[in-house]
């Protein structure tokens, strides 16, 4: 069975815990045999991912989920190394139409500079599907303060399917476009208790994983609140009322999906960011 590699580059989400990286907002990189994308850039993508000796050069995707900085922040950085620093038109960049176009409610977060490069540009609207070297990706509908706010579902061939919620809050069928995925990414932002509209809390995890029925569950996207409460006691909640495994994702946490999802504990021998730069 073919594997894949999920790296959480950032597992912190918000405005204060994004100003303090109090936990990391690099995102997550999704890499098999055949596919390296990196899905929702914040700020440190780029600095965490040659940290983490993941050369950015070697992404042929560029996924952003709506027009926050926690999001969008390196975008465009990444889309220069994807395009071999814009000299060869090469890869994919989906976004949400708020980060490609703006709306109502934000300017576009790439320049049209930015967006001539990739070899494909989609305007990731709900409903909306493409591929990215043999992964077929939908996007679907997100509750949030940037209307345009969309999350992904990631069709795998010989794996099984991943899905990433993006910021949302619950709302009815919020989880159908997810169902039966094997691994479920939620951006669990608040804690049991702390409502915010637009925004996702363990309650509303609860519901959306009983909703999309994953064989397991990861939080991330953990604003201050949820930080200050503890992420795995939340996962535990949501475990307990769900039936799910469910865990809450670390900076710089990496799972494998293949007969099984495992996180992968043994130590890695990852290059620091000096000697990357050194030998690059
Ligand atoms: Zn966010
Ligand atoms: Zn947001």
């Amino acid at each position: 069975m073919t594997e894949i590699e999920l790296v959480f580059l950032g597992t912190g989400g918000g405005r204060f815990a994004t100003i303090t990286q109090k936990r990391r907002t690099g995102g997550i990189r999704l890499m098999s045999k055949s596919f390296n994308m990196h899905v929702d850039p914040g700020p440190g993508a780029l600095v965490y991912s040659l940290e983490a000796g993941l050369n950015p050069q070697k992404i042929t995707g560029v996924l952003v989920s709506h027009c926050h900085p926690d999001h969008c922040n390196d975008a465009g950085v990444l889309v220069e190394a994807m395009t071999r620093g814009m000299t060869r038109k090469r890869g994919v960049l989906a976004a949400a139409h708020s980060v490609l176009v703006g709306n109502e409610n934000c300017d576009p977060c790439l320049s049209k500079y930015h967006q001539t490069m990739p070899e494909l540009v989609v305007d990731a609207k709900p409903g909306v599907s493409f591929n990215i070297d043999g992964a077929k990706i939908i996007a679907a509908e997100a509750k949030h303060s940037d209307p345009s706010a969309v999350g992904f579902r990631f069709e795998i061939v010989d794996v099984g399917d991943i899905a990433y919620t993006s910021d949302t809050e619950y709302y009815e069928g919020v989880g159908r476009p997810y169902k039966n995925v094997r691994l479920l990414l939620l951006c669990a932002m608040r804690p049991a208790g702390s409502p915010w509209k637009g925004h996702m809390t363990s309650e509303d995890a609860v519901k959306i994983v009983d909703e999309v029925n994953p064989e397991m569950a990861v939080l991330t996207h953990f604003g201050m609140k949820m930080i200050f409460k503890g992420p795995a006691g939340e996962a535990k909640f949501i475990q307990q009322k769900t039936g799910v495994p469910t865990i809450a994702a670390k900076d710089g946490m990496r799972l494998s999906i293949g007969e099984k999802i495992e996180v992968q504990t043994h130590k890695r021998k990852i290059r620091g960011l000096d000697s990357f730069l050194r030998n690059t």
